[in-house]
């Protein structure tokens, strides 16, 4: 599974639709101060569901919206498609290339899409969830997080890790199993007990 493209229209600072190809391996973004690198990865942040305006250096969410130029009119909408290949199968849905679309509108509103078709967000996290792709975000690192992340205490650092590397959610499942398991051993100690006394 990788990223293949990233197609943006009226995100941020690019008001015409531009499509970033991706190849597997390092891709780097090269340009200029304020020419909106940040916001490509902003882009791919947003589109995988973030909600908080914080996290994609705006004020409010509509901040995400083209806000016009000096020789350009503010747009009404945002969109970003970014498209995975899944020729692998890593994600749980029958198609070999999966293209996950999010818009906005001013008023707020907004939509999801997976291939084309209307979904709500809750899909599209599911969807990713065994894929490293968390809803925490910890594939995106952004500038200054790389210091916290080498500062923070190892227990924080290695969920980090486990939720990046998707092994968080089965060591949570794995607690869960054994506290069951620990609430049956009760149960059972609780009959062996009873059928002692009635022998
Ligand atoms: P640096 O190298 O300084 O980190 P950068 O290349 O990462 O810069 P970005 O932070 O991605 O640049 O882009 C900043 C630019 O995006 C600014 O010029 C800002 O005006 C523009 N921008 C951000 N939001 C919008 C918006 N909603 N509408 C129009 N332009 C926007």
């Amino acid at each position: 599974m990788h990223l293949k493209s990233l197609t943006v229209r009226g995100f941020k600072s690019f008001a015409s639709a531009t499509t970033l190809k991706l190849e597997p391996g390092i891709t780097c973004v090269v340009g200029p101060n304020g020419s909106g690198k940040s916001n490509v990865v902003d882009a791919i942040a947003w589109v995988l569901g973030e909600q908080g305006a914080k996290a994609l250096r705006g004020g409010k969410m509509e901040d995400v919206i083209f806000a016009g130029t000096a020789g350009r009119a503010p747009l009404g909408r945002a969109e970003v498609t970014l498209t995975i290949d899944n020729t692998d199968g890593a994600l749980p849905i029958e198609y070999t290339e999966v293209s996950i679309t999010r818009r906005m509108f001013r008023s707020g509103e907004s939509e999801y899409e997976i291939n084309g078709d209307s979904c709500r967000l809750l899909d599209i996290q599911e969807l990713l969830s065994d894929s490293g792709i968390g809803r925490e975000m910890h594939i995106i690192v952004g500038q200054g997080r790389l210091d916290g992340m080498l500062h923070a205490k190892p227990e924080d650092r290695r969920s980090f890790i486990e939720e990046a590397a998707g092994v968080l959610k089965h060591r949570k499942r794995k607690e869960k199993a054994l506290r069951k398991l620990d609430a049956m051993q009760v149960n059972l100690n609780r009959l062996t007990d009873l059928t002692a006394e009635l022998r």
